[in-house]
């Protein structure tokens, strides 16, 4: 049976109602009715293929939420009606070294992204959260805190888990100073967790009508980062920068601030090679990494936390009908701070 879900035809097309088809469900499937999807600027660099693995037809979307509606024979861990979510991730080797540390998103024999995956049920390439269900096997459905607002804890599902990880893996915590370069979907998250954890919480914004939001959402100090004056105040004394930002953008000024064995985390993946100058990470001596969402038990233990601690995300809930108008609008650094898709509005 044919469900509806919202498909780009080609990097230069705008997403459109598409019909897609879901497998039937085998003994450990979870069938997940889909409430909201948030829409993460990846899902734009996919769409219009600006990382050059695009397939299409794409159903993009990989924060999703939604109430489970059948079980396979076999499942334990969800029954019909339970809240459930889905990220990134739909599945992966499972026997793999890094699999088995829960590190999924590095499985060796290559994980199976939401979308844009190979499918090895029903061919082709996989289909994301821009749909009304999805069939996922119950080992990457998530369990969703009941205290949440639905709509504002989807997003934990790639900006949330996106931004922790790191966070947690590069200890920001009590007496640490960390900084959170872009206040977008993943930054906002960023700057919540920083906090959260303890930190001392800077964040970088190149847009001066944020800076009050900054703080409202937890940094202890804003810096407009267009403003070389005030960036130099702060050379060399950051234990931990997350940068978030999804276009080109110069690293080695962010890389002047982290202290001497600091280190700099990209998250955001801008789709062009951004220039790096040795003696940046030279003097003096510091670590530039990366991170890749996060596995299913880190998963897990995000949402936990966020549920333990009330944590979610600020969103702006739209009709699926405005998603064009919605990735320009991110493409423009205007969004407060995650577009959530109201998947009733399929519908209409
Ligand atoms: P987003 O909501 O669009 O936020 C990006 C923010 O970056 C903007 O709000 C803006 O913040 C800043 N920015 C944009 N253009 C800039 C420029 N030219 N120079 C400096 N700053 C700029 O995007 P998102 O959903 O948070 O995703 C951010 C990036 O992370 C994307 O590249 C995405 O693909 C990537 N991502 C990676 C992972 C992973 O696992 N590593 C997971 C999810 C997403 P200000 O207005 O505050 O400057
Ligand atoms: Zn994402
Ligand atoms: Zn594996």
């Amino acid at each position: 049976m044919p469900i509806r879900a919202y498909a780009a035809q080609s990097a230069a097309s705008p997403l459109a109602p598409f019909p897609i088809e879901r497998r039937g469900l085998l003994p450990t499937d979870v069938e997940i009715d889909i409430m909201y999807c948030g829409v993460c600027h990846s899902d734009l660099h996919f769409a219009r293929n600006e990382w050059g693995m695009s397939a299409y037809p794409m159903v993009p979307g990989h924060e999703i939420l939604g109430r489970v509606t059948r079980v396979g024979a076999g499942v334990g861990k969800f029954k019909v009606g339970d809240p459930a979510a889905t990220g990134c991730l739909v599945d992966s080797c499972r026997s793999c070294a890094n699999c088995r540390t829960g590190q999924e998103q590095f499985c060796t024999a290559g994980p199976v992204f939401t979308y844009n995956g190979p499918d090895k049920h029903l061919g082709g390439m996989t289909y994301g959260g821009y749909s009304e269900r999805i069939v996922v096997d119950e080992a990457f459905a998530l369990r969703v805190p009941t205290n949440l607002d639905p709509a504002s804890a989807a997003p934990l599902l790639c900006a949330g888990i996106t931004t922790y990880s790191p966070l947690r893996r590069y200890r920001a915590a009590g007496g640490r100073k960390v900084g959170i370069v872009g206040l977008g979907g993943l930054g906002h998250m960023g700057v919540k967790f920083a906090r959260a954890f303890g930190a001392h919480t800077v964040l970088f914004t190149t847009t001066p009508g944020k800076a009050e939001d900054g703080r409202r959402l937890g940094a202890d100090e804003v810096v407009i980062s267009r403003n070389q004056d005030e960036m130099k105040k702060h050379t060399g004394t950051f234990d931990l920068i997350l940068d978030t930002v999804s276009a080109d953008h110069d690293l080695n000024t962010y890389l002047s601030l982290v202290r001497l064995d600091g280190a700099m985390v990209l998250v955001g993946a801008p789709p062009n090679p951004l220039p790096l100058a040795a003696m940046s990470l030279l003097f003096p001596r510091k670590v530039l990494t990366g991170s890749l969402i996060g596995g299913i038990p880190e998963t897990q233990e995000m949402l936990d936390f966020c549920g333990t601690h009330s944590i979610s995300c600020d969103i702006e809930l739209i009709p699926i009908q405005k998603i064009n108008e919605a990735y320009e609008r991110l493409l423009r650094s205007d969004v407060k701070y995650r577009f959530v898709i109201d998947m009733a509005s399929l519908k209409n």
